[in-house]
């Protein structure tokens, strides 16, 4: 027996470096699509995507018969995995009909799994790439998901965020904390330059803490998204070199120009997120500044974020892109504001899919592996029922979702004439 062992032992030994030495060839997969959209605004009709493991390895016109496992997605439109660069995965509507805060009782484990839900909510609507900013829980998840153990979008994350009075608010104390942040784990690093939207919005952080705070995430390699709705705060995080201006409800011309010439992406929100809180205020009032002032300026703020949009657009050279703000009650509902865009701000339905796509990408410093149907690209591939260059709301029915190669949804093609959709 021991020397049966032993010999077994041997074999093994002998085996193993035949096996890892070579590696099995990744599985090859096609799918077959009447339309893809390709993340950087053109358009191709029949075409044969080809994926070995996580990645695209061709895409080329359809022809012959589909190889034995190929998915033939029939009239579906194909696109790269949707991209939101804004959301908080942490945050949730408890059983009790209000957002969830440390107080009311929740157990980290009902939370956690609230954040699961939605992450796998997020993903199953076609978003595969998410950026989540602001909550420290926010690293568990981003490593839960990396290591298979539950679906989800691709998540980077801040961990948490600086504001003025971060710290003590000295630019040396802000560095500090940039540093923490980037021992931490994160992904990029979150300020906030100006007060809420239910505050009115006005700068909050100098022009020295902006430099000092962005700075340091500079010299670091991070990114730096900063909320900021004022012009004024807008034009301190340009003029700081900050990556990414946030919200800018109350950004002005000279503001928009300013972001467009320093070449800092700007992600104003359309409606989802104002619409989610004044629909629902029972789920939030009487929290923090939820309340009767906070929900009118929110009010108010519809028509300028709608109109914020289409004079963005208008901007040349800004590098807008997409990004929903999607809280408690919001997740999975993130296309609802690509469609706000076409309809309410009077994007062009290519350009809003690019900001979600390709555009994105680039914010995220991943435009040579997510955001395009392209070889070489991370295999995060979905389609929807119609095409959402024509008619975007196209968008809110995403029916097959691939991410990394792997398949999390695909539910089965519509019936010819009939709309499964109702
Ligand atoms: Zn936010």
């Amino acid at each position: 027996m021991h020397c049966a062992a032993a010999a077994t032992l041997a074999a093994l030994a002998f085996a193993l470096p035949a096996y890892s030495q070579a590696a099995p060839a990744p599985s090859t997969i096609v799918l077959r699509a009447a339309r893809v959209i390709d993340g950087t605004g053109h358009t191709l009709l029949h075409q044969d995507i080809v994926i070995a493991g996580a990645r695209i390895t061709a895409v080329r016109p359809a022809s012959g018969p589909l190889p034995a496992g190929g998915i033939d997605l029939g009239a579906r439109t194909v696109l790269p995995g949707l991209i939101d660069t804004h959301v908080h995965l942490a945050w949730y509507i408890t059983t009790r009909g209000r957002l969830h805060t440390d107080s009311d009782g929740d157990t980290p484990a009902t939370a956690a799994l609230a954040q699961a839900a939605n992450a796998w909510a997020t993903l199953r609507a076609g978003f595969t790439t998410v950026q989540s900013i602001g909550e420290e829980e926010n690293g568990s998840l981003r490593d839960a998901i990396d290591r298979g153990w539950i679906p989800g979008p691709r998540v980077l994350t801040s961990l948490g965020s600086i504001d003025s009075a971060s710290a003590g608010g000295s630019p040396d104390s802000l560095r500090a904390l940039v540093r923490r942040f980037k021992a931490q784990g994160a992904d990029l690093i979150k300020i906030f330059a100006s007060k809420s939207i239910r505050e009115g919005g006005a700068a909050t952080m100098t022009p020295a803490q902006l430099n000092a705070a962005c700075g340091e995430a500079r010299v670091l390699g991070l990114r730096s998204l900063v909320h900021a709705h004022s012009a004024e705060s807008v034009r301190r995080a340009v003029n700081a070199g900050c990556t990414q201006v946030e919200h800018g409800i109350f950004a002005d011309d000279a503001a928009r120009a300013a972001m467009a010439t320093h070449g800092t992406f700007f992600d104003p929100q359309c409606g989802l997120v104002f619409r989610n809180y004044l629909d629902h205020k029972s789920w939030f009032e009487g929290i923090g500044n939820y309340n009767a002032a906070g929900f009118a300026a929110m009010e108010g703020a519809i028509p300028l974020a709608e109109a914020g949009i289409g004079a963005a657009g208008r901007t040349p050279q800004l590098k807008l892109v997409f990004g929903t703000d999607a809280v408690g009650g919001a997740h999975g509902r993130n296309a609802e504001d690509l469609v706000c865009r076409v309809r309410r701000g009077g994007l062009p339905a290519m350009d809003v899919l690019v900001s979600a796509t390709s555009r994105a990408a680039e914010s995220l410093q991943l435009e040579h592996e997510i955001g395009r149907i392209a070889p070489g690209f991370s295999a995060d591939v979905i389609a929807t029922d119609g095409d959402p260059s024509t008619e975007i709301e196209a968008a809110l029915r995403v029916s097959f979702v691939m991410r990394n190669g792997i398949i999390y949804r695909n539910d089965p093609p519509a019936p010819p004439g009939g709309d499964s959709h109702d």
